[in-house]
């Protein structure tokens, strides 16, 4: 058994032509969760997986950017079939919930809505889900998943003062956010590639990937100073569609 996540959006705040916004399915041991649910990514998703075969849903943050989908599988789940489908987890900070739950009636008859905090570990089928604080304006949790042996780390959005060090110590692959490049200078909540690549090298993580990538930017320069900063850690940009598996293999 391994542990692999595919890439379902990875671009910053809004989706592009390019890109979805944020949004992961996370896969381990015959489970499929899909962990953020930013614009276009259920599109994205529908190509891998049915809508049926979701098991759980994850959500980091209320931020549209990571969340509007999710009313996606609330049609489908609820009106896409003869009988509306047995509610299945969505884990998410309380504010979260509260916010979604406000949005449409009726969500919780397609979803067990558990609100989850930092220091909160949760079990979905063999993949267990740690929750970290982020620096971010709401409330916002980064996820360190661990499954046959393999360790991912997720950042949401945060800026450099969240529980990053906690959340990405020693994993297989951190997918860290890099919202801004140098010349941007600071926005609080958000990180730069090169603090991305910093937080690799400082949390021993094997591979980095950049996501919540900013639109409209040249990024092989997110690459370049992201790389600069990684002390040798391989770092790449995450792609849309592109899988990735760690752990103990199949
Ligand atoms: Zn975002
Ligand atoms: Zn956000």
């Amino acid at each position: 058994m391994s542990l692999a996540i595919t890439v379902l959006g990875s671009s910053g705040m809004y989706a592009t032509a390019e890109r979805a916004a944020s949004g992961y399915l996370v896969q381990a041991g015959g489970r499929n969760i899909w962990m953020d649910a930013g614009p276009g990514t259920w599109q994205n998703l529908m190509s891998i997986i049915d809508f049926e075969a979701i098991h759980a849903v994850v959500l980091s943050h209320v931020h549209p950017d990571h969340t509007t989908d999710l009313f996606q599988a609330y049609h489908a789940r609820c009106y896409g079939v003869p009988e509306p489908l047995s509610p299945i987890p969505l884990l998410a900070p309380e504010q979260t919930l509260e916010r979604v739950a406000g949005y449409v009636g009726g969500l919780d008859k397609t979803f067990d809505l558990e609100a989850v905090s930092a220091g909160r570990t949760i079990e979905v089928g063999s993949a267990k889900f740690a929750f970290f604080a982020m620096e971010h304006p709401v409330d916002t949790l980064g996820a360190r998943i661990e499954a046959g042996g393999g360790i991912i780390a997720y950042t949401a959005d945060s800026g450099r003062t969240g529980d990053l060090h906690a959340l990405a110590k020693g994993s297989d692959l951190l997918i860290s956010e890099a919202t801004l490049q140098d010349q941007d200078g600071s926005w609080s909540g958000h990180m730069s590639a090169s603090e991305a690549g910093a937080l690799a090298a400082e949390c021993g993580t094997a591979r980095l990937v950049l996501t919540h990538l900013p639109p409209r930017r040249d990024l092989e320069v997110s690459l370049a100073e992201a790389q600069g900063a990684s002390q040798g850690i391989e770092v790449e940009l995450a792609e849309d569609g592109h899988r990735y598996e760690v752990g103990e293999g199949l």
